[in-house]
């Protein structure tokens, strides 16, 4: 009999693990399927790269059995198997910096320290939150010796010579009188199923149901042994992409995640290089319902060497592509990875750049149908990266659809450069927005009029709540600027001499209105920006309140509102003729009427809508 002592530091891993009240105990046999699957794994290429083991007539295999009469079970692999060295190495020392993390982390306080172990999984020891023994029994492929360690998660354990015929391992677990629901086979079927299922080799449960054999008064309980497989056994995402057909991914994104639609495509590579890891992303056909809710149910799993690792971690994609679905598989994580260094770690942070790259070209090369549906769907989520992701500005830009004042539908910020390219005459490196919510009411707007006279085209962005924020943070496109309207001077004044002048000469009658309206314009200007409206307002973007709009939006705050400028249109007769006419009286009721229904036509309401009525019918009736 051989006695050791464990290593220090798993002496205390082991303490919590015996004493925890952990809920979440089930994941030890997660843990055990891995190390199974792990060592078939090494096992594999041996006998793919050693001339010893080619011969050997190997069917890879996990085994689950269940004995209800002597609280036990065992998880057997014909894998690699371990010795001596091998068992004092492995199980009784840490090595992993994953569990050493772990460790590093515990505060001696049980609850948070039970928690971490949900976060962590820590590998073969998580076996004695249900383990009142265990035993390791295994031998190494090649070897002659077979071993078997013996635990009861105390501080010490037990190595001693036994016999066994086949290589590979078997972890005996005596299962604690309070874990014997581990013995029910609809328990461990659902536990292998919900971790377990891609992993690539057989995993067979076996155990003993009572059935009833025989009519009537012959009949009786007899015991039945059953064997069956209990996982699929096929990591779709590891087969080569030539193996698999257009039906197979489909499937499979309709297991996974429910949606009855096909998706709009699907994205499968593998990265082999420094790193190695395997990602398949789908694009749903409709957004998922809850895209636009803080607490949205992330599409992404999380695997480590086809174990189902987690999928409620929300940024394996940045935020704005949270409508993806799909698959991560890394070669190079730890599978005790914790939530925290989920997100902090250098590897899933250098999955999640290439795999952006991957879907954004995939989105890009959709056939016109196909893309139609995606911005149809998520056009608001790209606006959302635009803002968000900087690397990949530029490519999200090309995406982006916006409507236009020139074509129906939408238009890309690249044809709006084609078709300004082809203008005839001086055209500025400018791309000029109008932003409000209500389609019509831009396409409406004075503000166009001039713009539509000098044949330029404007983008119409009538989301307003995104475009607010997000377009400004656009500045630049291939050299273009993104230009706001309502925040320039119309596009027919060539230099600020002329409308001077053209103020001064009008100046009596801005000034005689301003007097009029009072604060409730800030200012009342001539424009040449308009050509059929007497009058336009737009808000006072020099106010030190426009820029800070954005940060009130963010907050979930009302914004303020930004004072207002009155424009009147010198060319319009109605605005000649006021600036002739002698009666007070008129001049005095036409001012508001202008003021009110230039902020109608902006989508604003008039500050006091009987009034305005009622002036409007007055001036009807004068006129007629
Ligand atoms: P990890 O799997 O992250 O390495 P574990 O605590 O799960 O950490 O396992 C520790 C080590 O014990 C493994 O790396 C492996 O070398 C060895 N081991 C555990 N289970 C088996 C098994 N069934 N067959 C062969 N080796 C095993
Ligand atoms: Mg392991």
């Amino acid at each position: 009999m051989a006695k050791h002592q464990y290593q220090t530091e798993i002496g205390q891993l082991l303490h919590l693990m015996t004493h925890s009240l952990y809920s979440n105990r089930e994941i030890f046999l997660r843990e055990l399927i891995s190390n199974a699957n792990d060592a078939l794994d090494k096992f594999n290429y041996l006998r793919l790269t050693d001339e010893k083991f080619k011969e050997e007539n190997w069917e890879p295999k996990i085994n689950i059995k269940i004995d209800k009469e002597d609280g036990s079970l065992a998880v057997t692999d014909n894998g690699i198997g371990m010795n001596e060295e091998d068992l004092i190495e492995n199980l009784g020392t840490i090595a992993k910096s994953g569990t050493k993390a772990f460790i590093e982390q515990l505060t001696g306080d049980a609850k948070k320290d039970s928690n971490l172990i949900g976060q962590f999984g820590v590998g073969f020891y998580s076996v004695f939150m249900v383990a009142e023994k265990v035993d390791v029994i295994t031998k190494k492929a090649g070897e002659d010796t077979a071993w078997k360690f013996s635990s009861d998660g105390t501080g010490e354990f037990e190595i001693n010579p036994v016999i066994k015929d086949e290589h590979g391992t078997v972890v005996y677990i005596k299962l604690k009188e309070d874990a014997k629901e581990f013995l029910d086979h609809w328990r461990v079927r659902e536990i292998v199923k919900k971790y377990s299922d891609h992993i690539p080799y057989p995993i067979f449960m076996h155990y003993e149901t009572e059935e009833i054999e025989g009519e009537g008064d012959e009949a009786k309980t007899v015991k039945v042994k059953k064997s069956e497989q209990v996982n699929e056994a096929k990591a779709l995402w590891t087969l080569p992409k030539s193996e698999l057909k257009e039906e197979d991914y489909i499937e499979f994104y309709s297991t996974l995640w429910h949606d009855s639609e096909e998706p709009l495509t699907w994205i499968h590579n593998k990265a082999e290089g420094t790193l190695e890891y395997t990602t398949l992303f789908y694009i749903p056909r409709t957004a998922p319902a809850d895209i636009f809710r803080a607490d949205f149910q992330p599409g992404i799993k999380l695997y480590v060497k086809r174990v189902f690792i987690t999928d409620q971690e929300k940024e394996l994609l940045p935020l704005y592509l949270r409508f993806v679905r799909g698959i991560i598989d890394s070669e190079d994580l730890p599978l005790n990875v914790s939530r925290e260094m989920l997100q902090e770690n250098r590897i899933l942070a250098n999955i999640k750049q290439a795999s952006v790259k991957k879907i954004l070209a995939a989105i890009k090369k959709l056939d016109e149908k196909k893309f139609d549906r995606f911005i149809d769907q998520y056009n608001k989520l790209i606006k959302e990266g635009i803002y968000t992701d900087h690397l990949n500005k530029e490519t999200l830009l090309e995406i982006v659809r916006y409507k236009s004042s020139k074509v129906e539908g939408l238009t890309s910020l690249d044809d709006y450069i084609l078709r300004a390219n082809e203008y005839e005459g001086e055209r500025k490196k400018e791309i000029y927005y109008l932003i409000g919510d209500d389609e019509k009411i831009l396409r409406n707007s004075p503000l166009l009029e001039a713009y539509k006279k000098a044949d330029l085209e404007v983008l119409i962005m009538d989301d307003k709540e995104i475009d607010e924020i997000v377009t400004p943070s656009i500045g630049e496109y291939k050299e273009w600027k993104l230009v706001d309207i309502s925040t320039v001077e119309a596009p027919a004044v060539e230099n600020k001499e002329d409308l001077e002048k053209l103020a001064q000469e009008w100046k009596d009658l801005t000034e005689k209105i301003k007097k009029i309206l009072g604060d409730a314009v800030k200012e009342v200007k001539v424009t040449t920006r308009l050509t059929e409206s007497p009058s336009c307002v737009v808000p006072d973007s020099s106010d030190p309140m426009a820029s800070m709009r954005h940060i009130f939006r963010q907050m979930g705050q009302e914004e303020p509102e930004l004072p207002l400028i009155l424009e009147i249109n010198p060319e319009h007769s109605l605005i000649r003729k006021l600036a002739e006419t002698e009666d007070e009286k008129l001049l005095e009721e036409s001012a508001w009427v202008l003021l009110d229904s230039a902020k109608l036509a902006e989508g604003l309401e008039p500050s006091d809508k009987a009034a305005f009525a009622k002036r409007v019918a007055d001036l009807l009736q004068k006129a007629l």
